[in-house]
C-alpha cells in the first residue's frame, strides 16, 4: 500500500512546508548571522547532490508537503541552481517553489530562475543606505537593487523585502523602507532578531519589538487587515489606499510556534525541526547506504516525530548555537 497520509506531528500540526538550504556560505557577512571573516563552511562534498535532494523532496511531496523554499546561506553562491529548480518543478505535488536571496546574484539568474519554476522571492535588504548596508553586510546596495529591478522586470511576482529592524542601526529607516516597497510594488516584512550564533545574541542586544513598529506606523499610515499567499509567519497588514502588503515575523514579541508548518533540509542532508531548538536527524549517511523509497518515508516520518513544541528564544537566549546560515533561514 503506498504510504502517503499527511506528516503530522506529536502536537497535531501539519507539515506541509520544506525549507531547503542548498549551501552554508554567503557572499555577505550580515551583522546578525555570520561574524566577519568566518570561512569554517562545510565541504561541497558534504552538501547533498541535486539528485539526492531530489530524492528527498519527491518523498516530502509523497506525505503532502506542496511548499518548497530554496534558501541558505545564500543560495545563488551554489552552482546552476536553475537546474535544480527545474528539476524540483517537475516533481508531482510541488506546487510552490520559491527562494530566500540576498539578490546580490540575482540580476544575472532572475530570468532563468523564472523560467527553471521559482514563482516568487523573498530579498533581504536592511538598509537603503549604501554606507548603512556595506556596515551591516559587508556588501555593495547597488548589486542588490540591481538584482531587485532584474527580478521584477522578469516577472517574478510577489518580491517580498525582508527587513531585519535593528534598534539603533536601522530603525530610522522602517518609513523609507515603506516608501521604497510602496513605488516598487514589493511586498514588505519586517523581522525581529533571533538570538541565533554569537552574532545574532549580540545583535540581539539592539532587539526592537515589532509591537513597537507596528505603532509607529499606525501614527503615520492607516493599516486595515491584509492576507497575503505563503505559508509563513509573517502577519500581515495592508495600507489603506493601496496595495502595499507589510508583515510582521515576531519570534520573540509573540511566537507562533502553534502554526509552524515547517521543517528544514541542511545543505549537508540534516533535517532541522526548529529554528531555536537542537532536534535533528541526518538523512544524508542513510541515503548514502542505499536505503529503499519506503525506507526514506519511514525516515521522514520517525523525522517529524522529533520535532518540539515551541523554540525557547526568549526563555533561553544562550542556547543556540548554530548560525541562521547553517541551518537554512
Ligand atoms: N541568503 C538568503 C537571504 O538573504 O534571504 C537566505 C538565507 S538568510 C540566513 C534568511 C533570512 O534570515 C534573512 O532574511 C536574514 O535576514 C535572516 N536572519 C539571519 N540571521 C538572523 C537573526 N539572527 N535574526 C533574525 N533574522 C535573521
Amino acid at each position: 500500500m503506498q504510504d502517503n497520509t499527511p506528516l503530522i506531528d506529536p502536537f497535531g500540526r501539519n507539515i506541509e512546508y520544506l525549507r531547503l538550504s542548498v549551501t552554508d556560505r554567503c557572499d555577505l557577512r550580515c551583522s546578525y548571522c555570520l561574524p566577519k571573516g568566518f570561512k569554517d563552511f562545510s565541504e561541497p562534498a558534504e552538501w547533498l547532490s541535486f539528485a539526492e535532494i531530489t530524492r528527498v523532496v519527491a518523498a516530502f511531496a509523497q506525505l503532502g508537503v506542496r511548499r518548497v523554499r530554496i534558501t541558505g546561506g545564500e543560495p545563488l553562491v551554489r552552482k546552476d541552481i536553475p537546474t535544480l529548480v527545474a528539476q524540483l518543478a517537475a516533481l508531482p505535488g510541488v506546487d510552490d517553489l520559491s527562494l530566500s536571496t540576498n539578490a546580490t546574484r540575482l540580476a544575472k539568474q532572475a530570468a532563468e530562475l523564472k523560467q527553471a519554476g521559482i514563482s516568487r522571492i523573498n530579498v533581504s535588504l536592511d538598509t537603503l543606505q549604501p554606507e548603512r548596508f556595506k556596515a551591516i553586510t559587508g556588501g555593495q546596495l547597488d548589486k542588490v537593487i540591481h538584482g531587485l529591478m532584474t527580478a521584477k522586470a522578469a516577472g517574478l511576482s510577489p518580491i517580498k523585502i525582508n527587513m531585519v529592524v535593528m534598534k539603533g542601526v536601522n530603525d530610522d529607516e522602517v518609513e523609507a523602507m515603506v516608501n521604497f516597497c510602496l513605488e516598487h510594488g514589493f511586498t514588505l516584512r519586517f523581522i525581529e532578531t533571533m538570538p541565533m550564533g554569537d552574532t545574532g545574541r549580540e545583535a540581539s542586544k539592539q532587539y526592537i519589538s515589532l509591537q513597537d513598529v507596528r505603532a509607529r506606523l499606525e501614527s503615520h499610515y492607516e493599516l486595515v487587515p491584509g492576507v497575503m499567499p505563503g505559508g509563513g509567519p509573517a502577519r500581515y497588514v495592508r495600507v489603506a489606499g493601496t496595495e502595499l502588503r507589510i508583515g510582521f515575523i515576531t519570534p520573540i514579541s509573540q511566537h507562533f510556534c502553534e502554526t509552524c508548518n515547517r521543517v528544514r533540509l541542511s545543505a549537508e542532508g540534516t533535517l532541522h525541526m526548529c529554528l531555536g531548538q537542537d532536534d535533528s536527524y541526518s538523512l544524508r549517511d542513510r541515503l548514502r547506504a542505499g536505503i529503499s523509497d519506503s525506507e526514506l518515508l519511514a525516515h521522514l516520518r520517525h523525522a517529524v516525530s522529533l520535532k518540539p513544541e515551541r523554540h525557547e528564544f526568549k526563555e533561553y537566549p544562550g542556547q543556540m548555537v548554530r548560525f541562521m546560515s547553517s541551518t537554512g533561514g
